[in-house]
């Protein structure tokens, strides 16, 4: 048995059967599976040790503070950033960029900025943006897709000028795969003197992560898509950033005094984790991390890709297919319909073939747009996939052709 295969032990939920048949995973681009080390580290949080951090005297706080604040370090060395104060907790992607655009953007955009995304993002980093010009009067601009989706440093550079404020895109899509080379498209949105803000909750998961060395401004992501606990993610910001960026939420202790008419804050990260923080959570996401280091993130992109590969050789055997992302490998996602068949009838056939995909517009409607389909199927692959998972998903998809045709 192969490292990987020897991995599915981990993961208790590949013991189930659905519908009868033996579980198929291959929904780990919407959230993976948690191994059992990531939920035994919560639970001996909650069982030993699970005070409120911050705030007191007492050691079993003491103790769930300093774990708490381990994690900012593991974090921070994970994803290549020199301060751990720089590492912001917050409930996932979608808190980090509505974090940036409601504190950052809030802060310097002005009637007639531009602000640059592109079709295929995720709506958590395309309607941020998108309300955020509207509010000020600013205007939302779109970098031209290439043909995998993604943004080229010539798109990019063809819609930047001296009125681009803020550049948002993906570091891989969730719906394509494709991926775009943040450290080039952050260098060029630096030469117009604009800010380089990176969703990286799927970048995360498929490549090692230096935010230095890729000089972005601000970087998002979840630890759910990474073997992680739901709930919690991370805002990484520049530090004479978060400096400037006034808190969106108030509350317990992210203040230092607070007078009857006005407030003295915390610095960066303690002013934006207002309230009672997330704290199994976060401690769940150190040992996810913990657990992807132990692998080894290169070994595991390189599995993902090789089974990807794998698999879309597969697919263009099955009759009547249309895969929208072949060639985007590094994802572990292909997106595709049966022609002719709503990906939601299709969904159904594989469900009852014990395979768990995910059927509709992928939070991505304006990407969905772009490649003409009201919907499509996404299957996505991860760590705890096999070839076998993959012969069984073709099983399927034979049947969805033949029985729906
Ligand atoms: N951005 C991308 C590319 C995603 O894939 C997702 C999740 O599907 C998000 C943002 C939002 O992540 P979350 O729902 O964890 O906040």
């Amino acid at each position: 048995m192969g490292k990987f295969d020897d991995l599915r032990k981990d993961f208790p939920m590949l013991e189930r059967q659905v519908n009868n048949k033996p579980f198929i995973y291959l929904n780990s681009a919407a959230t993976t599976l948690k191994p059992r080390q990531v939920v035994e580290a919560m639970d001996t949080y909650y069982y030993t040790y699970g005070g409120t951090i911050n705030r007191g005297v007492d050691s079993v706080g003491y103790e769930a503070t300093l774990a708490y604040e381990a994690v900012r370090t593991q974090v921070a060395e994970f994803i290549g950033a020199k301060d751990p104060n720089t590492i912001v907790f917050t409930r996932g992607t979608t808190t980090s960029i509505n974090m940036i655009a409601s504190s950052f953007g809030e802060l310097i955009i002005e009637a007639g900025d531009e602000i640059v995304v592109c079709l295929s993002e995720h709506h958590a980093n395309y309607i941020p943006w998108q309300q955020l010009a509207k509010r000020k009067g600013a205007k939302l601009i779109l970098a031209p897709l290439n043909d995998f989706g993604g943004v080229t440093p010539e798109g990019l550079q063809s819609v930047l000028s001296a009125k681009t404020k803020i550049v948002g895109l993906h570091h891989i899509s969730n719906v394509l795969g494709s991926h775009n080379d943040v450290k080039r498209l952050a260098e060029l949105t630096h030469e117009v003197g604009a800010y380089f803000v990176v969703d990286g909750a799927q970048g995360i998961v498929h490549e090692a992560v230096d935010v230095t060395d890729m000089d972005c401004d601000f970087y998002a992501f979840s630890a759910h898509k990474m073997v992680g606990p739901t709930g919690v993610g991370v805002l990484y910001g520049k530090a004479e950033l978060l400096a400037k960026m006034p808190p969106t939420e108030f509350g317990g202790e992210m203040n230092h005094i607070v007078d009857i008419y006005d407030t003295s804050f915390k610095d960066a990260p303690h002013k934006f984790e207002a309230g009672t923080m997330m704290i199994a959570e976060v401690i769940g996401m150190g040992a996810a991390i913990s657990y992807i280091e132990a692998i080894g993130i290169q070994a595991i992109h390189d599995h993902v890709s090789a089974l990807r590969e794998y698999a879309v050789e597969q697919l263009k055997q099955v009759a009547n297919i249309e895969i929208y992302n072949e060639h985007n490998h590094s994802s572990g996602i292909i997106t595709y319909n049966h022609i002719g068949i709503h990906p939601h009838d299709a969904a159904t056939v594989y469900d009852r073939e014990g395979i768990s995909m995910r059927s509709g517009h992928h939070c991505a409607q304006p990407l969905l747009t772009w490649l003409h389909q009201p919907a499509t199927l996404r299957m996505s692959l991860y760590l705890y996939n096999n070839k076998a998972d993959v012969d069984q998903w073709i099983v399927a998809a034979k049947q969805a052709d033949s029985f729906l045709d």
